[in-house]
């Protein structure tokens, strides 16, 4: 039997360091053929890179490799990869799905969602000054937590919730006719105010797409039950910022729970780190463990060799 040729993988980002990936992929293909690179000038050959690992890859670089098969994003995400107007439409883009990234997304909704449902702000503060103070006990049958996104991470995000006992409801743009009976869905624009009406919490879980840049507004603010709790773990710019400090003066929302912004790193001087009313984690709601990365790239170019359809492959046309 002739050798198998190893594959030759282009790791490609403008934001982050992809030499993480190395030893994961030498681990599980000692002879593979790694290029690292901002640009395309880093990445010798280019004829001969089959496969791209992409978070935010450099601008254009994706249509200069000529015999490029399989475009894989390292996150569940693919916005970062869309906003490039070059990108070769023909070649797969494959996203990571993983129960790993899910069990992390879930433990992050729950924490966030309690945190506040069970006043552990107020807890924390009495505790700082050595009080025995109560707050209201409430069931969590009794208060209501949207999601919108019911994909695979909403959809466990909102199992997860209704176990535990909230009131759930979620939000997707196609009818879900299989939905656990727990969970009430909505659909669509006709819908959403509907659904937002029922959102004590609105967990933001959407993908960012054309139609869903700049979900989190003013207008959308209005149409919450008054005091809402907003979390957003989907994407920094599904969140118009300066709508939101407005809708906590008004009362609209009372906290906002953030893990992801428009410009990361938070820059020192926004004024989001100023109140108090705003929660913020540094991008941290879930990871994608490197090993899965790197299991479900080689998976997929030998799916796309074998002429079959690659896992998790998106819709470039709906950017999701
Ligand atoms: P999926 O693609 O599996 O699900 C997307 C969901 O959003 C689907 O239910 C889809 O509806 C719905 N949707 C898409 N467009 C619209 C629209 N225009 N109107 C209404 N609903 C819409 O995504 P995942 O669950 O895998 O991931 C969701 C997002 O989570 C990611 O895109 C990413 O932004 C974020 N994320 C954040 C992380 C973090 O650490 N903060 C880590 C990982 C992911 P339908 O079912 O009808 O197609």
């Amino acid at each position: 039997m002739p050798n198998k040729v190893a594959p030759c993988i282009g790791l490609l980002s403008t934001a982050i360091n992809m030499d993480y990936l190395v030893k994961p992929f030498q681990r599980v293909m000692p002879e593979i053929d790694l290029r690292i690179g901002r640009a395309l000038a880093d990445l010798g050959n280019l004829d001969q890179i089959e496969a791209a690992v992409c978070w935010h890859p450099p601008q254009g670089a994706l249509a200069g490799l000529p015999n490029l098969r399989l475009m894989q994003s390292l996150a569940a995400g693919i916005e970062h990869m869309m906003i490039d107007s070059s990108l070769p439409r023909e070649v797969p883009l494959c996203r990571i799905v993983d129960p790993g990234m899910a069990g992390g997304m879930k433990a992050y909704v729950a924490w966030a969602v309690s945190h506040q449902q069970r006043f552990m702000p107020a807890y924390l503060s009495s505790r700082a000054e050595q009080k025995w103070l109560e707050q209201p006990i409430v069931a969590p049958r009794k208060h209501r937590v949207g999601i919108a996104g019911l994909g695979t991470l909403g959809l466990d995000c909102a199992t997860m919730l209704a176990n535990i006992g909230y009131s759930v409801s979620g939000w997707s743009r196609t009818e879900k006719l299989d939905l656990p009976s727990a969970i009430k869905g909505f659909h669509g624009a006709a819908q959403l105010g509907s659904f937002l009406a029922t959102c004590d919490t609105l967990i933001c879980l959407l993908p960012l797409t054309n139609q869903t840049k700049g979900f989190l507004s003013a207008e959308l603010f209005q149409q919450l039950p008054r005091g809402a709790h907003l979390i957003n773990v989907g994407r920094g710019d599904h969140l118009v910022e300066e709508d939101l400090i407005p809708a906590l003066d008004a009362g609209l929302l009372s906290v906002a729970t953030l893990d992801t912004f428009s410009h990361e790193p938070l820059p020192p001087q926004h004024p989001f780190w100023a109140d108090s009313r705003i929660v913020i984690t540094p991008h941290i709601a879930t990871r994608t463990e490197p090993e899965v990365i790197v299991r479900q790239t080689l998976q997929n170019l030998e799916m796309i060799k074998q002429n079959q359809v690659p896992a998790h492959q998106v819709d470039i046309k709906l950017g999701y």
